[in-house]
């Protein structure tokens, strides 16, 4: 057997895999994930090194592995780079100086674009799912079951504020979310009729948000059109699209 020359002792020694690596799990939460990329140094998950960015490793180290096959045997985000805290401030600041000084990204249009047509059909990882769902239930998490009363006050706070479910729900991730809301609704009719007199009491722009224009709305439309108001002059006075007019007028 020949001895090993320094660069191969080099490589093997660089080869060489930390106790407890590689990790076999994916990450879970974009949590998890947020924490990994968070640090000053990045922790490679296959041997245990840390260093300032993953690709050049990857490459040298782990038998030319991609940063894509890297994201997906761990669960990374496809859109998040292997890269230090740091590097990724000072990268995208060196790309903002290129810009300012007038660099022309136009030659690599052709590669964006590329990359654009390719990203929708990359399955989402869990990560990112999960961050989606906490966002659809709410910063509570799953565990947590909304009582009657946190729908009633998505309901009076619709009314307090004048504003439309999906709009307060989009703003204020301590109340139960859309979808919740719609769910507690169907189940208990009282509150779906409470729900609709609340919406017909909302400022008629607000109302074409909920998607509902209620008797209030028609009344006073058809009164407008049976004075000789053009749709057009109802639209301006209501605040609503022609075309909502229009459906009032012709039910
Ligand atoms: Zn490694």
């Amino acid at each position: 057997m020949s001895p090993l020359s320094i660069n191969d002792q080099v490589k093997k020694q660089k080869r060489q895999v930390k106790k407890g690596y590689p990790v076999i799990n994916k990450f879970e939460t974009i949590e998890e994930v947020n924490e990994y990329l968070g640090g000053d140094r990045i922790v490679c998950l296959l041997c245990g090194r840390d260093m300032k960015t993953l690709g050049g490793h990857l490459r040298q180290i782990h038998d030319n592995m991609t940063c894509d096959q890297y994201k997906k045997r761990f669960g990374i985000p496809w859109r998040r780079g292997l890269i230090c805290k740091e590097s990724s401030k000072n990268y995208a600041n060196a790309l903002n100086k290129r810009v300012e000084n007038g660099e022309d990204f136009r030659s690599r249009l052709p590669e964006y674009r590329k990359l654009a047509h390719e990203a929708p059909h990359r399955k989402k990882c869990k990560a990112v799912i999960g961050a989606a769902t906490q966002r659809a239930i709410g910063h509570h998490g799953l565990d947590y079951q909304y009582k009657d009363s946190d729908f009633l006050i998505v309901l009076q706070l619709m009314v307090e504020k004048q504003i439309d479910l999906r709009t307060l729900c989009a703003e204020n991730d301590s109340i139960p979310q859309e979808t919740s809301v719609y769910g507690w609704l169907k189940k208990h009719p009282k509150m779906n009729q409470k729900y609709y007199d609340i919406c017909d009491s909302l400022p008629y722009s607000i109302q074409s948000k909920c998607g509902i224009m209620g008797p209030r709305f028609e009344k006073e439309v058809k009164q407008l059109h049976s004075q000789g108001k053009l749709p057009k002059e109802i639209a301006e006075i209501t605040g609503v699209t022609i075309m909502t007019i229009w459906r009032a007028i012709k039910k």
